[in-house]
């Protein structure tokens, strides 16, 4: 109604201007953000469902621009991806968090996995794998603690270089998770020519589980037919104990969200690492 009598170029055109000129800000603003030491990781705890312990942790990306203030990861990895500012910016993501994961071995005596985000364009930069690879090595983390999170999306375009790249990486002992499990309306039949060993159920299934019976037999179906594939299960997006509970009763093997921790920055993620030691 706000909009009445105005044209959809009216609507639309001024808005667009702006959103471009935006757009080139914030690129020029991207490019000097690396040097500018100006992006953090946060980490989430992923927990096992039955024992209650701590497996792992997902890094999470976010900016801090003085201008800008915190930008979260879906205003500005379209664009990162894009302009291929993602292939540097992911380069200091995994250097990070696995230099991360290493130091909490000293505050955990436990040998944490780490699990980070790869977007398609990073994934298909012809330096994909060295990078990994180069992380891992000024780190010093053992690739089996490595896990690379990657969408249904990517798989979909069932490219030889796609394959090629995904046995490559386990063949070095790097574990494999599709994320986003459910969202991208893909053939299954990948789970079984891919080596994954993960399958992260996507959290707009999670979210209704306790109240809808369709998302609630779908997560269970989903959990079963991953199970019988030899893959470990991760729900994402656990806000609730009831939620946990379900997913126990339906051995889903380990659950990540709000319940147990906000993703945090890494004073505040070594301090909950401690507290739950204490
Ligand atoms: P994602 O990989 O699916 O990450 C999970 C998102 O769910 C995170 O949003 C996290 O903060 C949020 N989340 C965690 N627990 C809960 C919960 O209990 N309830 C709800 N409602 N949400 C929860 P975030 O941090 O904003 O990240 C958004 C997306 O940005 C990520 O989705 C991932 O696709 C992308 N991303 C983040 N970091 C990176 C990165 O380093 N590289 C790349 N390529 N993508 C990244
Ligand atoms: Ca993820
Ligand atoms: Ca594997
Ligand atoms: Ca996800």
């Amino acid at each position: 109604a706000k909009s009445k009598g105005k044209s959809a170029y009216e609507r639309f055109a001024p808005q667009m201007k702006e959103s471009s000129h935006e757009r080139l800000q914030m690129e020029s603003r991207m490019r000097r953000a690396l040097e500018l030491d100006e992006f953090q990781l946060c980490f989430q705890p992923i927990v096992s469902t039955s024992s209650g312990n701590l497996q792992a942790a997902e890094a999470l990306l976010r900016w801090n621009n003085p201008t800008m203030g915190l930008v979260m990861p879906d205003r500005f990895i379209p664009l990162a991806e894009e302009t291929g500012l993602i292939i540097p910016i992911g380069e200091w993501v995994l250097k990070e968090a696995c230099a991360a994961a290493v130091r909490w071995q000293s505050i955990t005596g436990q040998r944490l996995g780490i699990s980070v985000n790869v977007s398609p364009r990073q994934f298909r930069d012809p330096g994909f794998v060295a990078a990994v690879m180069n992380a891992l090595e000024l780190s010093g983390l053992e690739p089996e603690r490595l896990e690379l999170e990657i969408t249904e999306r990517l798989i979909l375009d069932h490219s030889i270089e796609t394959s090629d790249i995904l046995h490559r990486l386990d063949s070095e002992g790097i574990r494999l998770s599709v994320d986003d499990f459910g969202t991208g309306f893909s053939a299954l039949s990948y789970l079984k020519s891919y080596p994954f060993d993960t399958l992260k159920i996507d959290k707009s299934f999670i979210q209704d589980v306790l109240k809808e019976q369709e998302d609630a037999s779908l997560v269970k179906a989903i959990i079963t037919m991953a199970h019988s594939l030899g893959l470990t299960v991760i729900a994402e997006g656990v806000e609730m104990a009831e939620q946990i509970e379900f997913l126990k009763e339906q051995e889903c093997d380990f659950a990540q969200g709000y319940f147990y921790s906000e993703p945090a920055p890494d004073a505040r993620f070594e301090q909950w690492l401690r507290d739950r030691r204490a």
